[in-house]
Parts: structure tokens; sequence; C-alpha cells
């Protein structure tokens, strides 16, 4: 299949890899023609540049860029290609992305991945990123059935776990597991601040802990921006289980904390019986 990926970037640098090895030929499009030639070097596309137009006869094209560029993104491949292209994006808020998108194209699937890192761009674009890793899909009435099964097949392809959902519960589900660990992740290096004793002590425990605050912050913002309702409430509600500890110290209720702990000891066991 001719599959086009617009943002060569960490998401679509690895899209690209991928489904290469599969076996089908990638084109690229993405805002810096020295991105597009690092991502033929590195195997991700077939045909890269900077030109939207090269997405034309392209069957299914993959929308990777940042959130904030997705709508300008989205109208600029649609003015592009033929009416019967399929358009994915793997964009990490569906609300804000998928009604619009499919008022635009009546062949868009809402998609996002739940793989990625701290690294961004075409260099951080790595090999079998979504193997086993779920990948959601968020259909919704008026969605394409032929156009959804297109896609299906190529994320199972892919290797990866596939999910289906409503926009609204995804996005309520990504907020917990997901926007609200950034912000979390975040507060622990703020809260770090430049204490130089502390720094040096730092290990392994406090580098798990805090992977997904020293991320890409445009992602985080955009996290925020476009999914702030379902953020602020998995805010207020971290907020009350932090002052439920908190609660727990400060009364030396040592038999309370414990039974807090040995909770989440299990949920940790339960929510990941092996490593993701
Ligand atoms: P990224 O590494 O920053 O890659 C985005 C790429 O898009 C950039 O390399 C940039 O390429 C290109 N780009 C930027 N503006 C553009 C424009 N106006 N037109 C065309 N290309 C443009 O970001 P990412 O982490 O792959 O994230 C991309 C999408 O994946 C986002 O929607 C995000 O929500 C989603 N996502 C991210 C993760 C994650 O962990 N990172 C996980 C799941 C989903 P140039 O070098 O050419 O400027």
């Amino acid at each position: 299949m001719r599959v086009g990926i617009f943002g060569l970037g960490l998401i679509g640098g690895s899209l690209g890899l991928d489904l290469r090895d599969r076996g089908h030929r990638v084109i690229g499009v993405t805002r810096q023609s020295e991105t597009a030639h690092l991502s033929i070097a590195i195997g991700a596309t077939d045909e890269a540049g900077v030109e939207v137009g090269r997405l034309a006869g392209c069957e299914v094209i993959f929308l990777c860029t940042p959130m904030q560029a997705l709508g300008t993104g989205i109208a600029a491949v649609a003015a592009a290609v033929g009416p019967e292209t399929i358009l994915t994006d793997v964009a990490s808020v569906k609300g804000a992305v998928v009604g619009p998108a499919e008022a635009l194209w009546p062949r868009f699937v809402g998609g996002h991945p739940m793989a990625g890192g701290s690294e961004q761009g075409i260099t951080a674009a790595s090999r079998g990123l979504f193997v086993g890793r779920p990948y959601v899909l968020t259909p919704t009435a008026t969605t394409d059935a032929v156009a959804l099964e297109r896609v299906r097949l190529l994320i199972r392809e892919l290797g990866a776990r596939l999910i289906e959902m409503t926009v609204e519960d995804h996005d309520r589900a990504v907020a917990r597991i997901s926007h609200l660990p950034v912000m979390v992740s975040a507060a622990l290096l703020l809260n770090l601040a430049d204490d130089q004793t502390a720094t040096r002590l730092a290990s392994s425990g406090f580098y798990d802990t805090t992977r997904v605050g020293g991320g890409n912050p445009q992602l985080g913002l955009a996290m925020a921006q476009l999914n702030r309702e379902a953020m602020l409430a998995e805010l207020a509600s971290y907020r009350a289980a932090l002052e439920r500890l908190e609660g727990a110290v400060q009364t030396e209720d040592w038999t309370g904390l414990e039974a807090s702990l040995e909770a989440s000891r299990r949920a940790r066991v339960r929510v990941f019986p092996q490593k993701p």
C-alpha cells in the first residue's frame, strides 16, 4: 500500500520505519527539507519532501504533526488529495480533533498510539515502538466503514493492541493515565528546584518517576489546552488522594498509611502484570 505520513517526528518517523518494514511504500511530507532528507537516510520513508502534493496517490495518510499544527495540516492535506484518500491522526487528545476533522473529511478515522518517548523529532524515531502497545481508534457514528477497516488492518500489522472507544471515553482515560502523570512528574522536577544535595543523590527511582515530566513541553501544553476539563478533574482527584496520604502522616495514622501503600502496591501489579 502507498502510505503517507504528514509530520516526520518521533511518531511519524516510527510509523514510517515499521510500515516500510512491512512492505508498504511510505511517502513523507514535513515542514523542513532537512528532516525529509533525514527520514530517507534512516529508512523511515521511501521519498519525502516539504510539498504536500507528494501525498496525492496515497491510500492512507497518517497526520503526525504536533497537535497545535493539526488543524492547518488536515486542511492542507485535504486540499492536495483525492476524495478516496483515508486520513487518520495520532493526536493525544481526540475531542478537539475528531469532530472538525470528520466535518472536513468524510474518510477520517481518529487514532492515538499509546507509545512514545521523552525525545522529539525524526532522530527520536524507533523501530517496533508500537509492538504490543495499545493503539486507540475512536470511530463515531459517521465514520466511514471502509476507512475504519483499512486503518484497523494497518494498526494490526504494526503489532499494536487495537482498542476502540468513544472520543469522550478516550479523553477521560488519557487524562488519568497520561496527561495527569505529565503534570505530577513535572511538579516533582519543579519541587527539586536547585537543591544541589538532593540532585547529587537522585538515582533510578527519581529517574523513573520524572520521565514524562522531562518530555516535550509543547506536547504537555497541548494536553492541558485541548483536554482541559478532564485534566482539571484528574488534578482535583489526585490532589484528594495526596491529601489523604498527607492526612495519615499528619495524624500518625501509620496503620492507615500502610493500608494505602499496600493498596497502591496491589494496584500496580494489577495494572502492569508485566512490564509494558
Ligand atoms: P515531534 O517529534 O515533535 O514530531 C512532529 C514533527 O512534525 C516534527 O518533527 C516536525 O518536523 C513536523 N511538523 C511540525 N509542524 C509541522 C507543520 N506545520 N507541517 C508539517 N510538519 C510539521 O512530535 P511527536 O512526539 O511525534 O508528536 C506528534 C503527534 O503525535 C502529536 O499529535 C502528539 O499528540 C502525538 N503523540 C505523541 C506521543 C509522544 O509520546 N511523543 C505519543 C502518542 C501520540 P520538521 O522537523 O519538519 O519541522
